[in-house]
């Protein structure tokens, strides 16, 4: 195994940096009266700043995930995460980031705000991950290796070996997005952040809890990485109406895993008519709440069904996916509706 010392894997401004000190870091534990931070006095439920740990939501989330609140960061969604991450570890016009293709588009985003060059890594012709390949493709400047599981857009698991042999032998920060992992039969690599010092995990609120429009994401690490995270971020990079209805949503988990069984449930059904259409060339098995599909004509058929009212997302050209339309996982009604439009176009 390499050696990772968060202190050298940190661009040097970071690790020297002494972060911004809020009214509310500088106060702990029960007080009356709170001067201290400018606020309007007069209380209409908002007027106080928030919490800028999120302490209420860290300690729910590391009683269901069984991991200590100090493995845990909350973001203005993962995307912030991916953010952070970059800017915590990267020099501009220096280092550089290694992902796998296709992917998820904000790290090469986040990396080309940040003025880092990304390389890619192609995935195997049936989306499955080679870690021989990638860590051939490792150069010395890259401080960041970004995976995703399942992968968006291709809704496949990456092997757990592989991602191991990755952590195993890349020397700087592994990230694995697990934004999909609720909608897998896989409980994802939590068990794996205490093994390696240079994992990150990202999940998110924003797609099987049905937040998405709260933005909220978390990432998982060790405590010194997620001490870097929280020293860079904005001090109150979760507003208050957020925090209280992540808390809320947590509260009532139950609820969410009856909407996930629906979910996984239409996901099969899907498949299965995609499948019995004779015209589509492909149909990949899923563990997210998509389904990626290959056809002829992409570009025509993804115009076709918006005529219809229907908007899928055409991934045509990215990397491995020529032909390919990424649908997400709708109501009943709706999959129904998609199935009888795309019936009519293929006919
Ligand atoms: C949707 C998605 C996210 C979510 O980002 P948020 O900022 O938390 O909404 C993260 N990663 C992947 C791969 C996604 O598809």
């Amino acid at each position: 195994m390499k050696s990772f010392e968060v202190d050298q894997w940190l661009r040097p401004n970071i690790k020297s940096l002494k972060p911004y000190s809020s009214a509310r870091d500088e106060f702990s534990g029960e007080a009356l009266v709170f001067l201290d931070a400018n606020e309007n006095c007069f209380d209409n439920g908002l007027n106080r700043y928030p919490d800028p740990k999120s302490s209420d939501l860290r300690a729910r989330v590391s009683a269901l995930l069984g991991i200590k609140s100090g493995n845990i960061f909350f973001g203005n969604g993962s995307d912030e995460a991916i953010d952070l991450i970059i800017r915590a570890s990267c020099d501009s016009g220096k280092d550089a980031i290694l992902a796998i293709s296709p992917s998820y588009g904000m790290y090469e985003v986040c990396a080309a705000i940040q003025g880092v060059r990304i390389d890619k890594v192609l995935l195997e012709e049936d989306f499955s991950l080679s870690s021989a390949k990638l860590l051939k493709a490792v150069k010395q400047n890259h401080k960041i290796v970004f995976l995703c599981s399942p992968n968006n857009p291709t809704g496949n698991i990456l092997e757990k070996e592989e991602v191991e042999n990755v952590l195993q032998n890349f020397s700087g920060v592994v990230v694995v997005d697990e934004a999909y992992i609720d909608f897998s039969d896989s409980p994802g690599l939590v068990d794996l952040i205490d093994r390696y010092p240079n994992l990150i995990l990202l999940r998110t609120f924003s797609k099987a809890w049905g937040l998405a429009g709260v933005r909220c994401g978390m990432a998982i690490s060790n405590e010194e990485i997620v001490n870097v995270l929280m020293k860079i971020k904005y001090p109150y990079n979760l507003n208050t109406l957020t925090q209280n209805r992540v808390a809320e949503a947590l509260d009532q988990a139950k609820i969410l895993s009856v909407q996930l069984d629906s979910i996984i449930r239409e996901r099969e059904i899907l498949i299965k008519s995609l499948r019995d259409i004779p015209t589509i060339l492909n149909v990949y098995d899923s563990q997210a709440n998509f389904v990626l599909i290959r056809v002829d004509d992409p570009d025509n058929v993804y115009q076709r069904l918006l005529d219809k009212g229907l908007v899928v997302r055409n991934r045509n050209k990215q990397d491995l996916c020529s032909g390919c339309l990424r649908i997400t996982i709708g109501t009943v009604e709706e999959n129904r509706r998609f199935i009888e439009s795309l019936k009519e176009i293929l006919s």
